[in-house]
């Protein structure tokens, strides 16, 4: 059967450029980066290498970069440490309702110790209002944080006009950047952050391993402690392959980037134009303005998601209802619900996220067969307009 993966924003695939680079690292590099000896010098210089692609990326400088273990690891550093740092200035942070449960979570954690949370409101387009924002700070503010890019539904944040609130009124601003890095062009002096959270396996390199930027001259507190590593910044002998990994990752994604946005928007737009033709009663979460390249995510009205999500895995097709966290519950997606989408319209959505290895040949197939799964799944669904006069007819009996 035909194996097609539209789930790009969960995860990707490594690229075979970047797992031939790690594979050393494994068996003939195995030294510690710490040791003084030839294979950890080594081991030393390949960290440092991936550091400069990362920083690269982002128009940072290799000391403002430090390897985590992921986007989760680097948002709660962020915010936590910031937190921290600032807890004699004030204890009230201001972030979004569709935040990834990685900024979320860690919020409400801090709320359990005594911090205030503003969760921001969002438009029918996913975006925050910088008028609200503005209104939300009081002189207890010390930390904004904002998502680039939204995983769900793929809404990019004006994150130069909320630096320069930030910046205004003194305060730290943190992004999670993960759905951004590589779909966008970031450069993090020109747009003013602060603290930037990346991941790897987002990028198309190796999972469990990511970084924060964190500005020159912001100082946060260390979450994970121990030995000297990362400047002493970020204890635990460094992950030398996945590091080695998302360094390369890196360094095609920059490589890559004006050609890889040009061929999603392509095919993501000739996906949805078509869905809208081919296919009644759906329409479009969000703008095509403002928007990752590679996100698509459509109601498809009268259907349940998880259903056709699972009859369109049965035919190879690999998609979402939303993050891959919510995905194995059943409730609805609090990014849409936010955006102010009825709850069975929530319930109606799929996420399609699209990627390097995307073609048109897979998106006809997954046309082909999400038209006919569709007009299925609509002929027994109770929820459809028709079936629900049908139904009401025998009863009328
Ligand atoms: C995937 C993701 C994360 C978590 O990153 P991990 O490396 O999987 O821990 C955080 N934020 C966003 C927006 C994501 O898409």
């Amino acid at each position: 059967m035909k194996q097609i993966y539209l789930d790009y924003s969960a995860t990707t695939p490594v690229k075979k450029e970047v797992l031939e680079e790690m594979l050393p690292y494994f068996s003939e590099n195995f030294g510690n980066p710490s040791s003084l000896y030839e294979i950890g010098f080594e081991a030393k210089d390949a960290i440092a290498k991936a550091r400069s692609r990362v920083a690269h990326i982002i128009g940072a400088s290799d000391r403002e970069i430090f390897f985590t273990s992921g986007g989760t690891e680097s948002d709660n550093w962020a915010i936590i440490g910031t937190a921290r740092a600032f807890k004699n200035k004030g204890n009230h942070i201001i972030t979004s309702k569709i935040e990834h449960h990685a900024v979320l979570h860690t919020c409400e954690f801090l709320e359990k110790e005594g911090y205030e949370v503003t969760y921001l409101n969002v438009d029918s387009n996913g975006r925050i209002s910088i008028e609200e924002l503005e209104e939300a700070i009081t002189d207890n503010t010390i930390l904004i944080s904002i998502m680039f890019a939204n995983n769900e539904m793929g809404a990019i944040q004006p994150i130069k006009e909320i630096s320069r609130i930030a910046k205004k009124h003194n305060i730290v601003f943190h992004t999670d950047a993960v759905q951004a890095l590589g779909n966008v062009p970031i450069d993090v002096k020109d747009l003013g952050i602060d603290l930037m959270s990346m991941s790897s396996h987002k990028i198309y390199g190796p999972k469990g391993i990511g970084a924060l930027y964190i500005r020159k001259g912001l100082v946060i507190p260390n979450l994970i402690h121990g030995g000297g590593q990362e400047r002493k910044k970020r204890a635990g002998t460094e992950n030398v392959p996945a590091i080695v990994g998302f360094g390369k990752a890196a360094e095609l994604a920059e490589a890559n980037l004006d050609r890889h946005i040009k061929e999603l928007e392509t095919l993501r737009n000739y996906f949805i134009s078509e869905v809208t033709k081919r296919i009644p009663d759906v329409s479009l979460n969000g703008s095509l303005e403002n928007r990752l390249p590679g996100n698509i995510n459509m109601v498809f009205n009268y259907i349940e998601g998880e259903a056709l999500l699972l009859a369109m895995d049965h035919k190879g097709i690999y998609a979402s209802t939303g993050s891959a966290c919510s995905s194995a519950s059943f409730s609805p997606s609090h990014v849409l619900l936010a955006m102010g989408l009825p709850v069975e319209k929530v319930y109606s959505s799929i996420r399609f996220t699209i990627g390097d290895f995307t073609t048109k040949e897979d998106i006809d197939y997954v046309l082909d067969e999400l038209e006919a799964i569709v007009k299925k799944l609509r002929e027994i669904s109770p929820f459809n307009k028709d079936n629900v006069m049908k139904t009401a007819q025998v009863c009328n009996c």
